[in-house]
């Protein structure tokens, strides 16, 4: 019999990511899984969800076989923020690898489709700018980062290598810095720091000069891309860049920050952490041309929604 919902897998659900995505899946009528070992997400995160008829949470931790029937799997779990891929790098190259393996064998026995969520940190620091997905990277690998990195490297050859191996159908989507509700406050990320900081009228720690460049997607973008990845033509499997290619100093950054919040907090300079990269941009034609996709929502609002969430959390007014 025909199923009427999809069933989809989510790792790494409880997250910042994820619990968007959870809850973008429900709204469009699937079957959800949550599976998370809430190494860096919260329950807190999918709490409103709980007790919707289509979602299932499971304490799970990825690098651990696991047999569920789905349709669609996001492999989205893995710490992502610099001070928590550096907590345990050991755990975080296993839950990159081995949660890879296991996940691609799961979508293996399914005949299931499963979508990888990469980043930007397979550049590592780029010598090419903007990135195209054809750029092969510039990535320290025995660097303070490698642990990252190389391990959603890997995962993508993974990926690659189940596909051409044994038909497993991919998607690989390569995430720019995304921000948004939900960020951990202490996960060290610039958007969440800064706005933590100009809330609480703490310094704004600038590390370096300030003059080195990301660009910024809000999530409900980043979230769209992701489901519109997984819906495309089965050949249509990427590397796809994922993220806002408007491109801003972290100086830009902060005092765009510090005036938003009218804050009192004045912004010092801090060292720069090994191998941060200079530059940071991605080129999305290819989603363009391919998913139809480009983010929508401005710098400005969203960081306005993303301060409404930092003040209710921190109870600032
Ligand atoms: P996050 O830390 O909020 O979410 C990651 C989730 O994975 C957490 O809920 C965590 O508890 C869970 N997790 C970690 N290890 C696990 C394991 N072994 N088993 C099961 N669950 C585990 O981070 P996020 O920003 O939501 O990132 C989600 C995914 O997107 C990550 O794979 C990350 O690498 C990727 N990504 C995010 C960004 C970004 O800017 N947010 C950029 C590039 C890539
Ligand atoms: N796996 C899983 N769930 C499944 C099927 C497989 O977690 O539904 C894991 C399994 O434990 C294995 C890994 O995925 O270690 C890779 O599976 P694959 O079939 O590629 O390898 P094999 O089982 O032949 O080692
Ligand atoms: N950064 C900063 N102050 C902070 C946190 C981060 O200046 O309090 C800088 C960091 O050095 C990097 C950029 O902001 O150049 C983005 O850092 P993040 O950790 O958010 O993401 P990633 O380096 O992984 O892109």
């Amino acid at each position: 019999m025909e199923d009427l919902h999809r069933r989809v897998l989510v790792t790494g659900g409880a997250g910042f990511l994820g619990s968007h995505l959870c809850e973008r899946l429900l709204k469009a009528d699937c079957d959800v899984i949550c599976a998370d070992n809430f190494y860096t997400g919260t329950k807190n995160n999918v709490a409103h969800l709980v007790g919707h008829p289509r979602f299932e949470v499971l304490r799970h931790d990825v690098t651990f076989p696991l047999y569920v029937e789905v349709d669609e799997i996001y492999n989205l779990a893995c710490p992502a923020s610099p001070i928590h891929y550096q907590f345990d790098p050991v755990q975080t190259v296993k839950t990159a690898v081995h949660g890879a393996i296991n996940m691609l064998g799961l979508a293996k026995r399914v005949k299931g489709k499963i979508l990888q969520a990469s980043t930007s940190e397979v550049y590592g620091d780029p010598t090419v700018h903007p990135q195209t997905e054809s750029y092969w990277g510039n990535v320290n690998q025995i660097g303070p980062r490698a642990c990252y990195d190389e391990g959603k490297r890997c995962a993508e050859t993974l990926f690659f290598d189940y596909h051409r191996q044994h038909g497993v159908n991919i998607r690989i989507a390569r995430i720019f810095n995304t921000y948004g509700p939900r960020m951990h406050p202490n996960d060290g990320r610039v958007v969440s720091n800064f706005i933590v900081q100009a809330l609480k009228g703490d310094p704004i720690t600038v590390y370096g000069d300030g003059s080195q460049t990301r660009s910024f997607c809000f999530v409900d973008d980043l979230i769209d891309a992701l489901v519109r990845l997984m819906a495309a033509p089965d050949e249509a499997f990427g590397p796809f860049n994922l993220g806002n290619p408007d491109e801003y100093t972290i100086l830009e950054l902060a005092e765009r920050i510090v005036t938003m919040i009218g804050s009192r907090s004045r912004i010092i300079r801090a060292p720069l952490p090994q191998d941060d990269p200079m530059q940071r941009c991605p080129d999305i034609s290819r989603a363009r041309r391919i998913l139809d996709w480009e983010p929508s929502v401005p710098l400005e609002e969203g960081l306005e929604r993303t301060i409404g969430y930092f003040k209710s959390l921190l109870k600032v007014e």
